[in-house]
């Protein structure tokens, strides 16, 4: 097959965004104020949305008229670590081999925002009848943290968009739902003594473990309560990921720190699971601990939380989706994406992006050629007058 120049533009696009070490833990700023001047040269508003201590930004950028009714094109421009992955080739090097693209951030998700930027110029030609915005955003891959002061700049003051399409790799196929996440840290302190003298102390760490058997008897009966067939597994789960604690096996443990997750499923209320697990330690574990010192305590944070995605059927997002893919059905994904924090402000979004997600967040991480060429055209008939 030969290749069109606008594939290997995109291509060229790719090796640029994946030449930038975008890794959560390093500004972005160099990755973004490339891509502005890239969207700028080619006729498009630009506008950066920087975090609070100006280390990293989100871009917005807008081509076509400058009205409401438009089409986001979202994406990530952070990616996870390589650190400890055992990689072929140079994950910031975009190699070529056999039809796929290698790379970190290839399939997860710079391939889609090399394809976004591809059209640009296209986008600029077509004399669209509604503008497309294009929307990159910092501290996805550590809990969606940066797209939020995107998302209230764009519906407090500029023309409110009519839907968005996250460019997570679904291999082009349309998800409508996924389920949340929601990441908790748990610190439990009771009071340190003597091994032998177990009446004086209250060991934080048999505290802890009471919790965690709580937070999985809690995901049991919400299994049996709550479900949602679209998912594997059908129910919310809970993860206890972390546990740290206790300073010698002879003195009675005086911290504990947990770090857990839950993962609600549509309709479940992030809010509500939080306040049943506060409400089992208020009524069951503290007391006890507290009849032995009244300084013990068990604090839980969330760190941060994305709800699910649940997008109506017939939303203005999926229909953009599926007449600009050609399929009538619509899926779930298993992972947690931006869509949902724009959904929840009010601007429904899909998700339908080029890759397979179980190449993300892996050693030699790649994307398929074709899978960028069909997301090209998938973009060029959002583009086009509806
Ligand atoms: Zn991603």
């Amino acid at each position: 097959m030969a290749e069109t120049p606008l594939l290997g533009e995109t291509k060229s696009l790719l090796r640029d965004l994946v030449g930038f070490d975008t890794t959560s833990r390093n500004s972005n700023l160099p990755l973004i104020e490339h891509v502005a001047d890239y969207l700028s040269d080619h006729g498009a508003a630009t506008r950066l949305i920087p975090s609070a201590d100006g280390a990293k930004a989100n871009l917005f950028a807008t081509i076509g008229p400058d009205i409401p009714g438009g089409v986001v094109l979202s994406g990530h421009s952070d990616v996870v670590p390589v650190d400890g992955q055992n990689w072929s080739t140079d994950p910031f090097a975009l190699t070529e081999a056999d039809g796929k693209l290698y790379g970190r951030g290839s399939a997860d998700m710079k391939g889609f925002i090399a394809c976004a930027l591809a059209m640009a110029p296209r986008f600029a030609e077509m004399d669209l009848n509604r503008p497309i915005h294009f929307a990159f955003s910092y501290d996805e891959e550590v809990g969606c943290l940066g797209v939020g002061r995107l998302i209230d700049v764009v519906l407090s003051e500029l023309p409110r968009p009519a839907a968005v399409i996250v460019g997570e790799p679904t291999g082009m196929q349309i998800a409508s739902a996924h389920k949340g996440i929601c990441a908790m840290t748990t610190t439990v302190r009771g009071r340190e003594a003597h091994s032998s003298r177990p009446q004086d102390g209250v060991n934080a760490i048999s505290a802890a473990a009471s919790l965690v058997s709580y937070l999985y008897r809690l995901c049991d009966e919400l299994a049996e309560t709550d479900r949602d067939d679209r998912f594997e597994p059908p129910f919310t789960t809970f993860n206890v990921g972390q546990v740290g604690g206790g300073d010698a096996i002879n003195i009675i443990a005086r911290e504990c720190l947990l770090n857990w997750e839950f993962r609600p499923i549509p309709g479940a209320d992030p809010a509500d699971i939080i306040a049943r697990v506060e409400a089992w330690v208020k009524d069951e574990l503290l007391p006890r601990m507290l009849a032995t010192d009244p300084s013990c305590a068990v604090e839980s944070i969330c760190e941060f939380v994305v709800p699910p995605l649940d997008a109506p059927e017939g939303s203005v997002a999926e229909a953009i989706a599926r007449k600009a893919t050609g399929l009538n059905s619509t899926g779930t994904v298993a992972f947690v994406t931006e869509a949902s924090l724009f959904a929840d402000a009010g601007v429904p979004a899909i998700v339908c992006g080029p890759g397979d997600i179980a190449q993300a967040h892996q050693p030699d991480e790649f994307i398929e050629i074709t899978q960028l060429d069909s997301c090209l055209g998938f973009l060029e008939r959002i583009a086009l007058p509806s």
